[in-house]
């Protein structure tokens, strides 16, 4: 059986999507329905719209999404209808060695399923990709159920979507990743929604000083919001590292970089402390660039690491939504607007002009 459902479809990179009705299967064995309530746009769902990341088209993106469950397949005992659920992009089944070891999300059917390509939407028979499994930007989708977390029912869904993505991303790769101490010091990189949620992050590990860094100074009031000490501006005549060292002269415990271009990656590096300084990738990084990395930045003892989702599990998420919901950390100025799903696209426009922080849409 399938069933009509309205969704964003993105018919080829560097198009506006269209909105149309497509079919969606029901749910197989360890399968769930969805009907999402809003969704976050995500700079990841923009790289596929651009054809960067070798997505298949068409394709129904959206990542951020939190819903409640309709309907469930046969295997499935940990969901039931009217579950309020978000799924992580990250599935978790329990048994493979990434699973088991505790440390880290990156389930090894994860690959797999994007490898398989399978896909609940089909348009006149034709399948229409689903990127990474979810497909928010329409109304309902079908997903695994190990992707699935259920959350608190009273968290206000219009910014809680956001914790799917963008906000774990960035409160993980902080306290989780990177595990900021507390009186610690930290320069964060970029400070877009991501960014924004590294300095939540660290705000919220304790962290005595926390500098966030960008080339735009209109930034300045969302990263002071968010828990940053200092705001130094980037791009000025003064380098942004010679700036973190009068806030910092032995450079900073812990460096994020959340935009995703490889030198920035190094000059965090440098603005760590050479004997311990740790420097974490956030931003996703061009396909096929290499990081440029002077050898003595590393020789007394500095680390670069990498971080994907936030280093989180399925499991987090629901930690972070409860964390959200006592109101450790606020997402007013992170969730500049709301848009219904006919204006999908320019809540994309508002994403990369830098007037929206983060748009979602309400369904
Ligand atoms: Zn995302
Ligand atoms: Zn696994």
């Amino acid at each position: 059986m399938t069933q009509k459902v309205r969704a964003a479809v993105a018919f080829a990179p560097n198009e506006s999507m269209r909105i149309v009705e497509v079919d969606l299967a029901d749910p197989g064995p360890g399968q769930v329905m969805i009907r999402f309530i809003a969704t976050g746009l995500c700079h990841s769902d923009q790289h596929v719209l651009d054809g960067h990341m070798g997505h298949k088209f068409p394709a129904i993106l959206g990542h951020e999404g939190i819903g409640e469950v309709v309907s469930v397949g046969a295997d499935v005992a940990d969901f039931q209808p009217s579950d309020r659920v978000i799924p992580f992009l990250v599935p978790d089944c329990g048994r493979c060695a990434f699973c088991r070891s505790g440390r880290t999300n990156l389930c090894v059917e994860f690959g797999k399923r994007r490898a398989a390509d399978a896909t609940p939407f089909s348009l006149d028979g034709k399948p229409v990709h689903v990127f990474m499994g979810i497909g928010s930007f329409a109304e309902m989708s079908v997903v695994h159920a190990d992707m699935l977390v259920k959350v608190d029912e009273t968290a206000r869904t219009d910014q809680a979507c956001c914790i799917a993505c963008g906000v774990t991303t960035g409160i993980g790769a902080a306290t989780i990743t990177a595990n900021v101490q507390p009186g610690s010091s930290v320069a964060v990189f970029g400070v877009g929604g991501v960014g924004l949620s590294v300095v939540q992050g660290a705000r919220l590990a304790g962290a005595g000083t926390i500098i966030a860094v960008d080339r735009n100074p209109d930034k300045e009031p969302a990263a002071r919001l968010s828990g940053a000490t200092h705001f130094v501006t980037a791009g000025g005549e003064e380098p942004a590292g010679r700036q973190i060292r009068r806030i910092a002269p032995m450079g900073v415990d812990y460096a994020f970089e959340c935009v995703g271009m490889p030198q920035l990656l190094t000059d965090a590096l440098a603005a760590s402390n050479p004997g311990w300084g740790l420097a974490v990738g956030v931003g996703i990084m061009p396909d096929g660039a290499t990081l440029p990395v002077p050898a003595g930045y590393l020789s007394s003892g500095r680390a670069v690491k990498g971080s994907y989702m936030g280093g989180a599990k399925r499991q987090d998420v629901g930690r972070f939504v409860d964390m959200f919901v006592k109101g450790d950390f606020s997402l007013d100025h992170i969730v500049t607007h709301r848009l219904p799903l006919e204006e999908i696209n320019r809540g994309f426009d508002m994403m990369l002009s830098g007037e929206a922080v983060r748009s979602v849409v309400i369904y």
